[in-house]
C-alpha cells in the first residue's frame, strides 16, 4: 500500500484530542512514535513529506550519504530490527538510509499513525483545556495533550537572497529540495555548485564525474577528512553483531556518542614533532571523524596543537591537488580545525585534479548576482546550464521556529529565542507546557541517532511521570532553563569552537540571527548523565500538574 493511499492516512481529528502529536516522521519522529505507543498513548505523527525519512527524504542530491558509520547510524531499541537489517556500506547512501526508515515504519506498522503531506504551520497551547491546537496547511486543526516537535536540527533550508536568481535561464537546484520525480543527468552540462560545506563536499566528486564542466563557488575552505568508505563484508557484519550491546554501552561514555574510546589518551603538547606526525599519518589513513576527535585531547583547547593538525591537513591538500593555486584556495586559513562542523569527503580534493573542475573563491569578491546565463562574481560572468545551491540550513532552531509555536503566555518560541535558544536539556522550555523537542537546541554535539534514542526514552519517562503523579501536565521551570543556558555557555568557553566561528553551530550562517552557541559542547556523556539524574529524581526541574503561574508555587511541585 502506498504512503499516500487514503486508507493509510489517519482521518483529521474529529474533535477528540490525541494524547500526543509528533511533528516530523524522520529518525526522531518515528522513534518518538514507538515510545509513545509503548506508553499506550493515542498518537498522531504529521509530516509535510509524502513518506517517512525526514532529512533522508528531502536530501537526495547526488553523493548524499551518511558520515556516521552505519552500525550506529540506526536505532538501538530493538534487537530484532538490528538483526533483520543489514547495511551494505560503512557510510550508506541516502537511498539506503531512506529504505531503512521505510523498513522500520513498515515493520512496526507505523504508517497507520502518520498523516503525510501535511505541514503544521502553527501550534498554540490552550491553557484552559490543557491541549495543544496545531493548525495545518490544509486548514484543519489537530488537538493533542502532548506535542513533540521532531523536525531535527537541519530541516529549514537556507537559500541566500542572491539578486537575479529568478532570471536564470537554466535549471536551479537546491540540495535540500532535490527533485523526486525525475533522474537528473548532467552529461553535456556546465554545472555550478555553490557551497562547500558537508553537502557541497559530497556533491563535487559525484557531479563532476558526469558533468561536462563543474565550477565550484567556495566562500570558506574547510578541513575535509577522507571517509574511507567501504562495503561491509559478511565477516565484518558478524563482528559488529557480536559487539552490538557493548557498542551501544560505549556510546554512552563518549563525548560525541561514538562507540570508540572516549579520549585520544594523549596530549599533543607532550609529544615530539615526529610522534605527532606519526599519529596524524595514522589518523589520516583511518579517516572519519576519529581523525579530528581522537587525535590529541588538547586539539580543541590549545591553539598551537590545533595549528599542528590544521597544518597537517593543509599539507595533505597541497600534496593531493596538483594545481598549486587551487590547492591554496582549498586550504582553510581563517578558522581552526573543528570550529566548524567538519565534512567527510570521498575523493573530494582529488576531484579538483580533473580537467573539467574549476574552483572559484567568492571570499573576497562575493557572488554579485545570478544572471540569465550564469553567476556573476565581480566583473566576471561564469556561464552555466545548471546551478546547484548547497547553501545549508537555518540550523538547530529553524526547524522548530518555522512553526508558529505559542506557549501559555501567548509568546512564540521564535520571540523567546530571538537572542538565542533557551531550553532545559534541549527538550523543553518553560511557558510551553507538555511541549517536548527531539534534537532541540542546546543538545549535545554528537551522533544524532544515539541522541534521539535517549531523548525519546526521556520524553516518554517525563510523560509517564506526569501520569503517575495523576496529571497530564508537565512544564519546565524557568530557573532550570536559565541554569541549562549557563551550562551551555560555560561548556563552550574553553573550546576552540568559540573563537571566531562562522559556523551554523553558532547561528552565524543566517543574516540577522543571534550569534550564540546553539549546541551543548560539554559532551554527550555529561548530558546523558544529567538527563538520567533528572528522570531518576522524578523531574525536579519541572512542575507537574499545575496550571498557569503555578511554576512558582512550590506546593504544587511534584518534588
Ligand atoms: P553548510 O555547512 O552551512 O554549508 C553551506 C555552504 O554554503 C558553505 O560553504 C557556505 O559558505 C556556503 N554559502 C552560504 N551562503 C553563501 C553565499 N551567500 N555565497 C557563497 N557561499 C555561501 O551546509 P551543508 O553543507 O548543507 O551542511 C550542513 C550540515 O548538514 C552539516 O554540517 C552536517 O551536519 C549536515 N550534513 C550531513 C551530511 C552527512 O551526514 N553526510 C551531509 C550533508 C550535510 P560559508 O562557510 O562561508 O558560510
Amino acid at each position: 500500500m502506498s504512503s499516500s493511499d487514503p486508507a493509510t492516512r489517519p482521518e483529521p481529528d474529529a474533535g477528540r484530542p490525541y494524547d500526543a502529536v509528533v511533528v516530523g516522521a524522520g529518525f526522531g519522529g518515528l522513534r518518538m512514535l514507538h515510545e509513545l505507543r509503548g506508553l499506550g498513548l493515542r498518537t498522531l505523527v504529521v509530516d509535510e513529506a509524502e513518506d517517512v525519512g525526514g532529512t533522508w527524504h528531502w536530501n537526495r542530491y547526488p553523493g548524499c550519504r551518511t558520515d556516521s558509520e552505519s552500525w550506529y547510524y540506526c536505532y538501538s531499541f530493538s534487537p530484532e530490527l538490528e538483526k533483520e537489517w543489514q547495511w551494505s556500506e560503512r557510510f550508506p547512501a541516502q537511498a539506503e538510509v531512506a529504505d531503512y526508515l521505510r523498513f522500520v515504519a513498515d515493520r512496526l506498522d507505523m504508517r497507520r499513525d502518520i498523516r503525510f503531506g501535511t505541514r503544521v504551520d502553527a501550534a498554540e497551547f490552550d491553557d484552559d483545556a490543557n491541549v495543544w491546537r496545531l493548525r495545518t496547511d490544509a486548514g484543519d486543526e489537530i488537538t493533542a495533550t502532548y506535542y513533540v516537535a521532531a523536525q531535527g536540527i537541519l530541516s529549514a533550508p537556507y537559500l541566500p537572497d542572491f539578486p537575479g536568481i529568478d532570471t536564470f535561464d537554466g535549471e536551479v537546484l537546491f540540495t535540500p529540495r532535490w527533485p523526486h520525480d525525475r533522474d537528473l543527468d548532467f552529461a553535456g552540462k556546465r554545472v555550478a555548485i555553490v557551497g562547500t560545506g558537508a553537502t557541497g563536499v559530497q556533491l563535487v566528486p559525484v557531479v563532476s564525474r558526469t558533468a561536462d564542466h563543474t565550477t565550484v563557488f567556495q566562500r570558506t575552505a574547510t578541513y575535509v577528512v577522507p571517509s574511507r568508505n567501504h562495503v561491509l563484508e559478511d565477516v565484518q557484519r558478524i563482528e559488529l553483531d557480536r559487539d552490538r550491546d557493548a557498542m551501544w554501552k560505549r556510546t554512552e561514555l563518549h563525548p560525541m556518542a561514538l562507540p570508540y574510546p572516549p579520549s585520544a589518551g594523549r596530549l599533543g603538547v607532550d609529544l615530539s614533532d615526529e610522534e605527532r606526525r606519526r599519529a596524524l599519518d595514522a589518523g589520516w589513513e583511518r579517516g572519519t571523524f576519529r581523525f579530528m576527535f581522537e587525535m590529541f585531547d588538547d586539539m580543541m583547547t590549545d591553539p598551537e596543537i590545533n595549528k599542528v593538525v590544521a597544518d597537517f591537513v593543509r599539507d595533505k591538500i597541497r600534496s593531493i591537488v596538483t594545481d598549486p593555486e587551487t590547492a591554496e584556495l582549498l586550504c582553510p586559513d581563517d578558522h581552526g580545525v573543528g570550529s566548524k562542523r567538519p565534512p567527510l569527503g570521498q575523493h573530494y580534493y582529488e576531484a579538483y585534479n580533473r580537467d573539467n573542475v574549476d574552483l572559484v573563491s567568492v571570499k573576497k569578491t562575493p557572488i554579485q548576482e545570478i544572471t540569465p546565463r550564469g553567476i556573476r562574481v565581480g566583473d566576471q560572468e561564469y556561464e552555466v546550464d545548471v546551478i546547484i545551491f548547497a547553501t545549508g540550513f537555518d540550523a538547530v532552531t529553524g526547524g522548530f521556529t518555522r512553526v508558529d509555536v505559542r506557549g501559555r503566555s501567548g509568546a512564540s518560541l521564535a520571540q523567546r529565542w530571538a537572542d538565542g535558544p533557551e531550553t532545559v536539556l534541549a527538550m523543553a522550555v518553560d511557558d510551553f507546557p507538555n511541549f517536548f523537542m527531539v534534537l532541540g537546541p542546546q543538545g549535545p554535539y554528537a551522533i544524532l541517532t544515539v541522541v534521539i534514542e535517549h531523548t525519546a526514552q526521556w520524553i516518554g519517562q517525563a510523560i509517564a511521570a506526569a501520569r503517575e503523579a495523576g496529571t497530564d501536565r508537565i512544564e519546565a521551570r524557568p530557573d532550570a532553563v536559565s541554569d541549562w543556558n549557563q551550562e551551555v555557555l560555560d561548556a563552550v568557553a574553553p573550546t576552540m569552537a568559540v573563537r571566531g566561528s562562522e559556523s551554523w553551530l553558532f547561528g552565524a550562517n543566517i543574516p540577522g540571527k543571534a550569534r550564540v552557541v546553539q549546541q551543548y559542547f560539554g559532551g554527550f556523556h555529561t548530558w546523558l548523565e544529567k538527563i538520567r539524574e533528572e528522570s531518576a529524581a522524578g523531574f525536579p526541574h519541572f512542575t507537574l500538574g499545575a496550571k498557569t503561574g503555578a511554576a512558582s508555587d512550590p506546593a504544587r511541585r511534584a518534588s
